[in-house]
């Protein structure tokens, strides 16, 4: 006679074989429910990342009742064809996929009741889900598992991150399952943490702006000092991103590709 006290975990997790400076560890596709399962973010157009999927779902006797996409980036969207093909399982996200995803709009399946909430910043089409009952966010790429998210050179997308993070800050959790890296144990301290860093970026931007004016990528040079050059024009989109909020906020100016303070 033999007995187990650990729970079945609530959801499970298959990493995709993706790893990269951008990707960390690789994407994180998220398996709810054991009979009508539901995918979160299918991964990259992997086939040994499809079959692992389809192997998870099948072994235990499940079907595969829904695909849902936190954005369409090709590691979290690329697989959903592939995994789709040949069931009737849908693919729901922002803005495309078989039927669209609302913004609040709750989905439900094998006992399992999901909200969707738009968070754009680093996609335009970004969704997060809210799994109450579980108290879990299935964050995406809005927040990793470890350190902090590019942003789209794009004017307004800082505005929007930050407001996307300041709505998940008012959700009830327990647990962040990012679409990279390690889950997340302590998703208010993290959420915060994540709101100081940007504020600490945009103060580090001003002062890069303090002396003279710079270009964007002359602003990398300055408070990117440690970072893997292969990273750079991805941290170019971020600086631009804050520079384009100081602009709008009139604290910065904009002649050319230079920046200065007014
Ligand atoms: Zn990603």
């Amino acid at each position: 006679m033999t007995s187990t006290s650990v729970p079945p975990p609530a959801f499970r997790t298959i990493t995709a074989a993706n790893p990269s400076p951008h990707t960390l560890n690789g994407t994180n596709t998220y398996l709810l429910g054991r009979g009508r399962v539901i995918v979160i973010d299918p991964g990259p157009d992997d086939p040994a990342h499809v079959g692992a999927v389809f192997e998870q779902i099948t072994a235990g006797g499940g079907d595969l009742a829904l695909i849902l996409v936190t954005h369409g980036h090709a590691d979290h969207l690329g697989a959903a064809r592939a995994l789709a093909a040949g069931g009737s399982a849908r693919i729901r996200r922002w803005g495309a996929g078989d039927e669209p995803l609302a913004d609040g709009e709750t989905v439900e399946e094998g006992g399992v009741a999901l909200r969707a909430l738009y968070t754009p910043g680093h996609a335009t089409d970004h969704l997060v889900f809210h799994w109450a009952a579980e108290r879990v966010l299935f964050s995406g790429d809005l927040i990793l598992g470890t350190g902090t998210v590019v942003l789209q050179p794009r004017d307004g997308a800082l505005e929007e991150y930050l407001a996307s993070l300041e709505l998940v800050a008012r959700l009830d959790l327990a647990t962040i399952a990012p679409g990279h890296g390690p889950l997340i144990g302590d998703p208010a301290a993290r959420i915060a943490g994540y709101l100081a860093h940007r504020r600490m970026r945009e103060g580090q931007v001003l002062d890069a702006l303090a002396g003279e004016a710079r270009t964007p990528g002359e602003i990398v040079g300055v408070i990117y000092q440690d970072l893997d050059p292969s990273l750079h024009p991805a941290a170019e989109n971020t600086v631009r991103a804050h520079l384009m909020k100081l602009v709008r906020e009139g604290r910065a100016r904009r002649e050319g590709n230079r920046y200065h303070r007014p």
